[in-house]
């Protein structure tokens, strides 16, 4: 991986595969994080190269487009979020694609909701007729809307490895049963609140993952990136309603178009192949699409 951006002020302290976190460069115990979103993209858990033009940006204005509205903005009640007003300068060559975050203590769970069932929910049902240990009426396909909306968590794996699905008992061992409740009900409300949003402009919001954080109070707050491409599937809603196979029904509007070209182009060992001019231009203009759309008035 590129090696971090130097930023006046400011100490680099992590890099995810799409993201860099730093904290003030004074300090022992910082309170705030810069998380800057590049412009890497990963598919199968690989980074792939070349970035796609604008990724960060997008992802960036989504993030904060979203908790605006779930701050209030969408006449809902408000949800607490780690978006703190700058105290320092954003430098310059990240401004745009970076939020300035109070540091919170972040709960092990990755708190995935699923409207409609695809992926790896799809898989578990194919293979034994659940979700997450869910159980399911028999006969649905992949993309099928599922009878309501599940909150089917995830452990959040250490650095490095695999995020894996969990049942609700435990996530209760991982966080107690009050928090547990806290997460689902949370997670399932905010989805209700994006999908009906999403659904207003042609969009469905098919699943999504939050990551939640507890503050020095104990408030229960919405952390991370929220309801971005790159952490939901968006589909066009038309598309799903006319189209006759998987791939006319779930039309989306985040990088399936790499992770299809891969698929067919890499067989999963050794480093994935460099990705066409052409797959590179698709996937931005996309992931612009999806902006335009949702943020249409
Ligand atoms: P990857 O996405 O590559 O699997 P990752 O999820 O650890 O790894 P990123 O998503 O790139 O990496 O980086 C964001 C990191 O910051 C995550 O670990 C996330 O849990 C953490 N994070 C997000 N918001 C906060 C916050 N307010 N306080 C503390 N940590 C946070
Ligand atoms: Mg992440």
């Amino acid at each position: 991986m590129a090696h971090p951006l130097e930023l006046p002020g400011w100490r680099h302290v992590y890099s995810g595969k799409v993201r860099d976190l730093y904290v003030p460069a004074e300090g022992d115990s910082p309170d705030r994080m810069l998380v800057v979103a590049s412009d890497r993209v990963s598919a199968f858990d690989h980074v792939l190269e070349p970035g796609i033009p604008g990724k960060g940006v997008l992802l960036t204005t989504l993030s904060l487009w979203w908790f605006g509205r779930l701050a209030g903005a969408d006449g809902g009640r408000s949800i607490p979020n780690h978006l703190v007003a700058p105290t320092e300068p954003i430098p310059a060559e990240v401004a745009g694609r970076s939020m300035v975050v109070r540091n919170l203590e972040m709960l092990p769970v990755e708190c995935v909701v699923r409207g409609y069932l695809t992926g790896s929910g799809w898989a578990e049902y194919r293979a034994q007729g659940t979700v997450c240990g869910i159980p399911l009426p028999d006969g649905l396909s992949d993309g099928d809307r599922l009878p309501e909306p599940l909150f089917t968590p995830a452990y959040k794996a250490p650095m490095g490895e695999h995020d894996e699905n969990i049942s609700f008992e435990q996530t209760v061992e991982l966080v107690g049963a009050e928090r547990a409740a806290q997460l689902r009900d949370l997670s399932l409300e905010i989805y209700a609140r994006a999908a009906r949003a999403a659904e207003g402009h042609g969009l469905i919001l098919a699943d999504t993952k939050f990551e939640f954080g507890v503050d020095a109070d104990g408030v229960l707050t919405l952390a991370d990136e929220v309801l971005t491409s790159d952490s939901s599937r968006y589909w066009d809603a038309e598309a799903w309603r006319t189209g006759t196979t998987p791939t006319e029904r779930m039309a989306s509007f985040d990088k399936q178009i790499v992770r299809d070209w891969l698929a067919a182009n890499w067989d999963k060992t050794g480093t994935p192949p460099e990705l066409p001019d052409e797959i590179v231009e698709r996937t931005a203009a996309r992931y612009r699409e999806l902006l335009q759309l949702l943020t249409a008035a």
